[in-house]
């Protein structure tokens, strides 16, 4: 099978971007387009044929090694795809559309399994960075770790579910949104956009401030119904009452802590920032105001997520590319130049 493999670290690079890892070699294309020997089924797990895979910002956390991963590896864990084959006793999956998210295993019996926070089991196993994912024309996966989807979508839109969706809709139920409250959200990529349907369908009495740099995503933000959007060096019309930051700098947490209200929750929907977060006391955290990081999804957030799109049929806007082009994506998606989700369609 064709597969996009990351055999070392590597800074990827942009036109533009100044050098941060001058120990990483520097590459236009970091992955290896290659061929390799379909994946064997081990115990308990499918073989998928894939339709489509999404390219997520932790992508490129991966490769430039912010975040650990095995190596070589095929990464990608926003898959849609068919199930084709399948250890003994789940021949009956087999034809299924399924879909594949970042939680590959979790152990199942340890203090935060049992309590529904599989998301925090230190010994978590990631898609496409423990695992291998979906940049791939099959990929295997834990047959208890696997979702049902729609068959009347196509491939490429339902695959930003699998992460942006699924992690933005844990982060909304984090942010504990009532109603009339005004929400700001920072940044307005794959996650944002999803999170504001959801927002807006589920509290239409809120008001929802967009902060973005990119001019045509605040131009998306109003088209999915924010009340007011800015750059975020500017003011909205009031100060926010939720924040949810999907951005990689630290910058943005000392911003929306600023314009917050009093008794606030900024909820941090980004597993690393790329610089510090600078806090003060007084300024940033006095008055009650609370920070939430969001970490992972677990099943029931991929599980709930999926059955609010079947019913509310959020859009997810996306930009398509071959699985040959994956290195073009990752560059499009750092340099913030993708217009939607960027997603890879495989068959
Ligand atoms: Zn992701
Ligand atoms: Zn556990």
């Amino acid at each position: 099978m064709k597969a996009a493999v990351l055999k070392e670290h590597a800074e990827i690079f942009v036109e533009g971007l100044s050098r941060r890892y001058p120990d990483l070699p520097l590459k236009e294309d970091p992955l290896e387009i290659i061929d390799m020997p379909l994946p064997t089924l081990e115990k308990n797990k499918i073989l998928i044929e894939i339709e489509a895979c999404g390219v997520c910002y932790t992508d490129i956390d991966i490769i430039e090694g912010r975040v650990r991963c095995k190596l070589p590896l095929v990464l990608g864990h926003q898959i849609v795809g068919r199930i084709v084959d399948t250890w003994r006793g789940h021949e009956d999956l087999v034809g299924e559309r399924v879909g594949v998210a970042w939680i590959g295993w979790s152990c199942g019996s340890c203090e935060y399994c049992r309590r529904g926070l599989e998301n925090l089991c230190r010994s978590y196993k990631a898609t496409g960075c423990d695992f291998d994912g979906g940049y791939a024309e099959y990929t295997t996966a834990y047959v208890d770790y696997i979702y049902r989807l729609p068959k009347d979508v196509d491939g490429v839109k339902l695959a930003p579910l699998m992460c942006a969706g699924s992690i933005g809709y844990r982060a909304y139920k984090l942010a504990n949104i009532s109603e009339g409250s005004r929400v700001g959200l920072f940044g307005f990529g794959s996650s944002a956009h999803i999170v504001i349907q959801i927002i807006r369908r589920l509290h239409p009495s809120t008001e929802i401030y967009v902060f973005s740099r990119g001019a045509e995503h605040r131009d998306l933000a109003k088209k999915l119904g924010a009340d007011w959007t800015g750059h975020p060096s500017e003011d909205p019309p009031k100060k926010i009452n939720v924040a949810i930051d999907f951005t990689p700098v630290g910058e943005t947490i000392s911003r929306a802590l600023e314009l917050m209200d009093r008794g606030g929750r900024l909820v941090i929907n980004a597993i690393r920032k790329q610089t510090p977060v600078l806090l003060d006391y007084t300024r940033h955290l006095w008055e009650e105001k609370e920070i939430k990081s969001v970490a992972n999804v677990t099943r029931d957030d991929v599980r709930n997520f999926i059955d609010f799109y079947v019913k509310n049929r959020i859009e997810t806007h996306i930009q398509i590319y071959r699985l040959e082009d994956v290195n073009r994506a990752l560059k499009d998606l750092k340099a913030a130049r993708t217009k939607g989700s960027p997603v890879l369609k495989i068959r």
